[in-house]
């Protein structure tokens, strides 16, 4: 049996790895089974020293490391440029807990991540914009305080315990929340229902406050960073999707309803809130809103089209305009 972390890491066959703080490591012996070559590397100073080529290592392995160093250490930013010119910094793609801790001892802060270097080129900038303009961390607090602990989209407590029980939750289901932003809902399907929810998300930002969160907290959360038209997960993998506030940043919508539909269970639902608009053309202001935040957004009918047209039945598309005024 593989050493469960490592079952966690991209793919390492034949590749150069390089193995960092490694002194006493239980990982070496099994890395070097598949690995084309381990470097194994710790932090003493000689060892500091040892030159590694630019460009030489395909992945950078360590495993209980981040503890020992500052978050200056941590956080500082990582940008290089090759002989050409061409600019890389590291991508965070993967961050989550690890689902036999959050399963087993309902400990969410048990989390790994993987960050890849991209070319800097072709980062995305939708990610950048969210996560340097619309969702930076204090706009995320002041979203929080306008809208009340856990969420940041206008629905507050109430509405959010009235639609969950719409999706009528049984012990031990498999719920996925698409775009679960700092993670209130899924603490409270989690803890109020016993179902076993995985949150995922497009910003570190908002992923972050859901880690903070979920600290202390006994129920069965996992959380992931990753984006939800490219994440995959097998069919029929979870009793119901949800989706608050979200749906208006995606483009293609059908074609996330159609993965929706392959990833629920026979029988499974899908529970989705979400800015709309009327059929009257926008005013001004909000025309304006919407093309500089990048929206997608649609009347109620098209939406129930678009879940129709992805294999959805019995679709209830309602208008919760004067509710969520309100709230
Ligand atoms: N559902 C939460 C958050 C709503 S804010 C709540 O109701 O409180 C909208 C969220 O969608 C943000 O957290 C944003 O990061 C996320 N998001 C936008 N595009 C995304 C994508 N392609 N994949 C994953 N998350 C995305």
């Amino acid at each position: 049996m593989p050493t469960m972390v490592l079952t966690l890491i991209p793919p390492y066959e034949g590749k150069r790895v390089l193995e960092l703080g490694a002194i006493i490591s239980r990982f070496t012996d099994e890395l070097a089974q598949k690995a084309g070559e381990v470097i194994v590397l710790d932090f003493i100073e000689i060892a500091i020293k040892k030159k590694i080529e630019d460009g030489s290592v395909d992945l950078i392995f360590s495993n209980w490391l981040l503890m020992y160093l500052s978050d200056k250490e941590i956080f500082q930013e990582c940008q290089t440029c090759d002989a050409s010119g061409k600019s890389f910094e590291l991508t965070m793609v993967c961050c989550k807990c690890i689902v036999a801790y959050v399963k087993n001892k309902k400990n969410q802060n048990q989390i790994y991540w993987i960050w890849q270097k991209v070319s800097m080129e072709n980062d995305k900038d939708f990610r950048r914009f969210l996560n340097n303009v619309q969702y930076k961390s204090n706009g995320i607090l002041r979203y929080e305080c306008v809208v009340g602990q856990g969420y940041v989209s206008p629905r507050g407590f109430e509405t959010t315990k009235e639609f969950v029980a719409k999706m009528e939750l049984k012990l031990g289901q498999k719920v996925l929340d698409v775009d679960c932003g700092i993670g209130g809902g899924d603490f409270y399907m989690a803890e109020t229902f016993d179902v076993h929810v995985v949150g995922i998300d497009l910003l570190v930002n908002m992923m972050s406050f859901a880690f903070e969160r979920a600290i202390g907290l006994n129920c069965s959360v996992e959380f992931e960073v990753a984006d939800c038209t490219t994440n995959t997960y097998p069919d029929n993998s979870f009793d119901v999707i949800y989706s608050s506030a979200t749906i208006f940043h995606i483009q293609d919508k059908p074609a996330l309803f159609k993965t929706f539909f392959k990833w629920l269970k026979p029988g499974g639902r899908v529970l989705i809130t979400d800015y709309c608009k009327s059929d009257e053309t926008p005013s001004p202001l909000f025309a304006e809103v919407i093309k500089q935040r990048g929206y997608d957004i649609h009347d109620v009918q098209a939406y129930e089209q678009m879940l129709k047209d992805a294999g959805f039945e019995d679709v209830i598309a309602e208008d919760r305009i004067d509710q969520f005024v309100k709230a």
